[in-house]
């Protein structure tokens, strides 16, 4: 097995102003791993995606995303803080879904997954119109292709949304919560969509609260409070066996 790793914290900490929000956050994400992370509201999951994003500043630390480290770019033994073009370059490798799917209303489905591409790569527009067809065939809306986001359910949008991160071909995918905000029968669309990614091989990093895909799809279990990691295993480790009284509370209520 490879020893590249796709993401590696190494004591990150992320503050704003005064308040301390990640404390020191040791991790690793394997190429093709699926790492979920729970835990309670307010314990920095979301910051963290953030900082792996670019979308916030590491305070202290190391975060390194496929080898490098974020932020930062290296000329021998000197490192360069990236300027922003380059942040926008890195940032465009790493697909992000929030809980808020954020379409832009005045464009279709098929639209939305094209603009990107075309946008910010400068992409062929047949090419790029020919991929997009086929992402949204993947998450099972060919038939909404021409439908603006008014006119889809919130798990519709929320699938047209991973396609258009997924249009920008990244080599890792980001998803914060992103069934959060859908009605229950929606759900299992948008998680079978991110389940079958997952088959693809598709490395991802899932702040995710539904505990039956934690177990089913993902191979880590990360359990965060009051930014730091309390727990990781396998999901059976944690999710059956979980060590730490912290983590046996927050499981109790959101199994
Ligand atoms: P989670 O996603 O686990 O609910 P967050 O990462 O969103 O947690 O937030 C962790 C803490 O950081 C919260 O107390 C939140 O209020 C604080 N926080 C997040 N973003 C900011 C910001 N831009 N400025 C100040 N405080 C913030
Ligand atoms: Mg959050």
């Amino acid at each position: 097995m490879s020893d590249r790793l796709m993401v590696k914290a190494e004591g990150v900490h992320k503050n704003f102003g005064r308040v301390e929000v990640l404390k020191g956050i040791d991790l690793e994400v394997r190429p093709g791993e699926v790492m979920c992370v729970i835990g309670p509201s307010g314990s920095g999951k979301s910051t963290f995606l953030r900082c792996i994003n670019h979308l916030e500043k590491v305070n202290a630390g190391k975060l390194w995303v496929d080898g490098e480290l974020v932020g930062y770019r290296q000329k021998g033994d000197k490192l360069y803080e990236l300027r922003d073009h380059e942040v926008a370059q890195k940032r465009r490798e790493i697909g992000m879904v929030f809980q808020k799917f954020n379409l832009f209303p005045h464009m279709t489905a098929l639209e939305n997954v094209m603009e990107a591409p075309i946008q910010v790569k400068k992409e062929p527009r047949g090419e790029v119109r020919e991929r997009a067809a086929e992402l949204l065939r993947q998450v099972g809306l060919s038939d909404k292709a021409g439908n603006y986001p008014a006119q889809l359910s919130g798990g519709q949008q929320q699938r047209v949304a991973i396609a258009r991160a997924l249009a920008m071909k990244p080599k890792l995918m980001l998803f914060d919560e992103p069934t959060s905000a859908l009605d229950p029968e929606l759900v299992g669309d948008v998680l079978g969509v991110m389940r079958q990614l997952a088959d693809e091989g598709m490395t991802m990093v899932v702040v995710t609260h539904e505990m039956g895909f934690a177990r089913e799809v993902g191979d880590s279990l990360v359990f965060m409070d009051g930014g730091v990691v309390v727990e990781q295993g396998t999901p059976r480790e944690v999710i059956t066996d979980p060590q730490h009284e912290r983590t046996k509370a927050f499981l109790a209520k959101v199994l």
